[in-house]
């Protein structure tokens, strides 16, 4: 293994000395965090370091829903937390999806508003509808936001659900041109980045931090913790890794699924990449077992999820899967993210929960601004 200290005079220079700002997680929300820093400190020289020969968190393992709230979830999240925080929560999504926009145009990362349908077995109460409608219109400045729609589950062909709301206000992006524009992004601004560098340690000095990784340690004045499910490693923070489990079919002919759909107040998902469906969720099925932080999808939650797309989403089609993978979300007591400074000169932004592709760049803003 070549370590720090036998790096040439050149290579020491470029990456690893005089450092301003070290920055760790190279996902969403690390990425914004520094393309915001180096926005607001043009002078600072950042480095981003990444455990993975990629960005192995959630931010390249999504479903790339740019949503804020479907009725089932917010009917859920009403139930049990209070409604102040519900509103708050969706108001940062939606304002999170701006700002993700501002960063990133939405032409170069696929983004389609193609609206949202919350699948169901019983129609809700109107007067809930028409409750959730003023919030949001509240919140959006957009009217009639969410509506009944039931004919979209005969003209996709699904099958077990009899009612559906759309929210026309939501939308998808492809995960890969979203992370592939953040790294353009952070590379044009001359931040700096290691791939294949995990954080085993910080050490908190008085005039200076130190990072250390198994290859030496690198001392900088700031340091940003986006390591979101994992940041508990570092610090006594309240939040822990959920397991989310993913499949995408073979391309299919003649698709009738077209748009993002939720059922179960959010936990089961699915839209269309192109021709192909891309399903996901089930986790509430079993919480305990996918309380961990392995990527490796497992045979009775992809079976479970195969058997509801083969009975539900595409009955009496012919598909294969082609992809299965399982990523790492950070969820904790509340469902808000967490951004502060938790050391001098230390500031986390982690807790992005199934959210991260809404609210990360506001994240990534915000808690670059604890760092200049
Ligand atoms: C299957 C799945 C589907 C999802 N679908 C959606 C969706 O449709 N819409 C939505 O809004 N959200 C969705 N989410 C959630 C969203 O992807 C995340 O909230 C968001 O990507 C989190 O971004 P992040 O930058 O905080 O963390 P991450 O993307 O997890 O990045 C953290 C990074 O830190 C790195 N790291 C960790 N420890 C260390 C260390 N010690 N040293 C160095 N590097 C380290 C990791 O490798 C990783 O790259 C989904 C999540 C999953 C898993």
């Amino acid at each position: 293994m070549l370590t720090y200290e036998h790096l040439s005079f050149w290579e020491k220079r470029t990456y690893l000395e005089q450092l301003d700002a070290v920055i760790i997680g190279s996902g969403i929300v690390g990425m914004a965090c520094a393309i915001h820093l180096k926005k607001a400190k043009p002078h600072l020289k950042i480095l981003l370091l990444e455990r993975g020969y990629l960005p192995t968190g959630a931010s390249t393992k999504n479903a790339g829903f740019a949503c804020f709230g479907s009725p089932s979830e917010l009917q859920d999240d009403l139930n049990n937390l209070p409604e102040q925080t519900v509103w708050d929560t969706l108001a940062m999504r939606y304002e999170g999806l701006q700002k993700l926009f501002e960063l990133v145009p939405k032409r170069c990362i696929g983004y389609e508003r193609c609206g949202s349908w919350d699948l169901m077995h019983e129609p809700l109460d109107s007067d809930f509808i028409a409750y959730l409608n003023q919030h949001v219109a509240r919140i959006t400045g957009q009217t009639q936001v969410y509506q009944a729609d039931s004919l979209k589950i005969r003209r996709s062909g699904i099958q077990g659900f009899t009612t559906a709301y759309k929210n026309r206000s939501e939308g998808s992006l492809h995960t890969d041109l979203l992370i592939q524009s953040l790294h353009q992004l952070c590379i044009q601004r001359g931040i700096h980045l290691l791939f294949g560098t995990e954080v085993l340690s910080l050490e908190i000095g008085n005039s200076s931090n130190r990072v250390i990784t198994a290859f030496g340690s690198i001392e900088s004045e700031r340091i940003a913790l986006c390591t979101n499910a994992l940041a508990r490693k570092f610090f006594p923070l309240e939040v822990e890794p959920a397991r989310a489990q993913v499949l995408v079919t073979s391309p299919l002919p003649d698709l009738k699924i077209k748009g993002t759909f939720h059922f179960d107040a959010g936990y089961y998902y699915f839209r269309n990449v192109h021709d192909r469906v891309l399903f996901g969720g089930g986790r509430n099925t079993a919480f305990e077992a996918e309380n961990t932080a392995s990527m490796h999808p497992t045979d009775g939650l992809q079976n479970h999820l195969e058997s509801i797309l083969r009975t539900n989403i595409l009955p009496n089609q012919t598909f294969s899967i082609a992809y299965r993978w399982a990523g790492t979300m950070g969820v904790g007591p509340a469902k808000s993210p967490i951004v502060k400074t938790v050391a001098p000169g230390v500031a986390v932004g982690v807790r992005m929960g199934g959210m991260g592709v809404a609210m990360g760049a506001l994240v990534g803003e915000k808690l670059s601004k604890l760092m200049q």
